[in-house]
């Protein structure tokens, strides 16, 4: 063990920590990061031109810096604070960040961000500090706020666990400095260091077109270092670092592990969440998109999280708590794992969610909006939605037994069109399930022959005259679907989720 310590002393050297703040709106996310921002500027970088580009550094102050050469002396913040930007980032597959500051205010306590950002946190598997914030107000208690996080599964120090919290002032600075201690603490004890000789790999945070400068976007390296005149591959474009500069619009020659930079050079805008690597280091034999995955940083796991790979996981989403508790409980015999749970809408981020950890998003009573939905195709995250509730446990144990033979998209049922009727201005399709079971609610596409001529919904089901939510092989039934669509008999109805 003793031996095993040394080696990793000698292999990696220390980096800036990157560090991201979450939580709930109002909270003090951007006053806490504004003020980290003045106070920890060296005197001789005082003048220099603020310049947002999604991330800043700062110097640790001189008198909490560890005299041990293994400590890092600088530490990156990412600039754009919340949950929706975390999941971005992630959702092309890298995490960012090495810390997260759950910002929480103590006159407010535990909020519905404030627990989407936990859950963030968990599944990127980084460790978290909580800077309660706000302490300067009159009768705030703290004690109510610490129980509050618990019960939403922070596991925090003064109870036992492993998540430091660190009561703050934004606005008068109290608390500051000992936050930054922390993260400091942090980045020694998760071994948070750059590695000798390891390949360069960054990911782009911040990307943007203006006049003067051309395309330009920013990136936190998370290993290695980069040059100007270095080659670089992003995603499907290869061009040469013109040039470097940090957030106080200086220019930079080189920058390495953990340090933030905005890059000119680009030929088309990079998204943001993907990868740059330097051409030099990559196997040309291999695909770009597929190589740039070996890059990918496996973030610092915090110990306490174990995953069963097998588990089909959930997010979801109720109109009442009521409901929810309902839903949660009915679920509780089967094997899944809920990843995420809320009371309101279905939202982008739970499809990030979704998306990163491969889960399922259940709505009840909740409907997505179109920019949701949007995503969700996109993203090609599976999203089911239900009004009755012993209608969900039916369908959800179906769904998950199609999950776990194959991916996300899998074949449930299939019906075969038989007669296209005319009902009251809609068509009702006559058709015969063929395979599995067809469901109101389900996701199709409609086959003909073997092109696909459309993806819908199925709005209705009827069995002779009656309402019916699901119909097995050999039933004859009659389908509503939610958009119109020009059908032909022969055509299949096949059941996607
Ligand atoms: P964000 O939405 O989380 O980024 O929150 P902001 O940083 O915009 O802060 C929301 C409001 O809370 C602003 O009016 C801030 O001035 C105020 N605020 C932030 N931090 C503190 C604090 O420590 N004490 C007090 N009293 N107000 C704060």
């Amino acid at each position: 063990m003793v031996k095993k310590t040394a080696s990793i002393q000698q292999d990696y050297y220390p980096r800036p920590p990157i560090a991201t703040v979450l939580g709930h709106v109002d909270h003090g996310k951007t006053t806490l990061l504004d003020y980290i921002r003045k106070t920890n500027i060296t005197a001789k970088e005082h003048g220099g031109i603020t310049q947002h580009i999604g991330a800043y550094q700062i110097e640790v102050p001189e008198k909490i810096r560890k005299k041990e050469s293994n400590y890092a002396a600088k530490i990156t913040f990412i600039d754009t604070p919340g949950h929706e930007a975390f999941a971005k980032m992630r959702s092309h597959g890298a995490t960012v960040a090495d810390i997260a500051i759950l910002v929480v205010a103590a006159d407010d306590g535990v909020k519905p961000q404030t627990i989407e950002s936990i859950t963030h946190i968990k599944n990127a598997k980084i460790p978290a500090i909580v800077a309660l914030n706000k302490i300067d107000l009159p009768e705030v208690n703290l004690e109510k706020v610490k129980k509050q996080l618990s019960k939403a599964g922070l596991t925090l120090e003064e109870y036992g666990g492993e998540v430091p919290l660190i009561p703050i002032s934004a606005k008068t600075g109290n608390g500051i400095e000992k936050l930054l201690e922390t993260i400091i603490f942090l980045t020694d004890l998760f071994q948070i260091k750059a590695k000798i000789n390891e390949p360069t790999s960054g990911v782009i945070i911040e990307s943007s077109v203006s006049k003067f400068k051309g395309i330009t976007g920013s990136i936190v390296l998370r290993s290695g270092n980069l040059r100007i005149g270095d080659e670089v591959i992003n995603d499907n474009q290869e061009f040469k670092v013109r040039a470097m500069h940090n957030w106080q619009g200086k220019q930079l020659s080189e920058i390495k592990a953990g340090d933030p930079a905005e890059i000119l050079g680009w030929k088309v805008i990079p998204i943001v969440g993907s990868l740059i690597v330097k051409k030099a280091e990559m196997q040309l034999e291999t695909r770009p998109h597929e190589e740039l995955d070996k890059f990918v940083q496996k973030p610092i796991v915090a110990p306490e999280h174990t995953e069963d790979a097998q588990r089909i996981k959930l997010i979801i989403k109720a109109d009442t708590q009521g409901t929810l508790d309902a839903i949660i409980d009915g679920l509780k015999k089967v094997e899944i794992d809920i990843i995420h749970k809320g009371v309101g809408a279905i939202t982008e981020s739970d499809i990030l969610l979704a998306k990163i950890s491969k889960a399922l998003v259940i709505g009840f009573s909740q409907k997505p909006n179109d920019q949701v939905l949007k995503l969700a195709q996109s993203e090609k995250v599976l999203i089911k939605t239900y009004n009755i509730i012993y209608e969900l446990f039916d369908e959800i144990v179906d769904v998950i037994e199609a999950l776990k033979k194959g991916d996300l998209v899998t074949i449930l049922g299939e019906a075969k069109v038989l007669e296209l009727f005319n009902f009251k201005g809609e068509t009702i399709i006559g058709a015969r399930v063929i395979k599995g079971r067809i469901a109101r609610g389900d996701a199709v596409k409609v086959m003909r022959n073997k092109t696909e001529i459309g993806r819908t919904k199925i709005k209705s089901l009827k069995h002779h005259k009656e309402d019916i939510t699901k119909a097995e092989t050999g039933s004859e039934i009659g389908i509503g679907l939610a958009q119109k669509m020009e059908m032909l008999t022969g055509d299949s109805i096949i059941s996607i989720g």
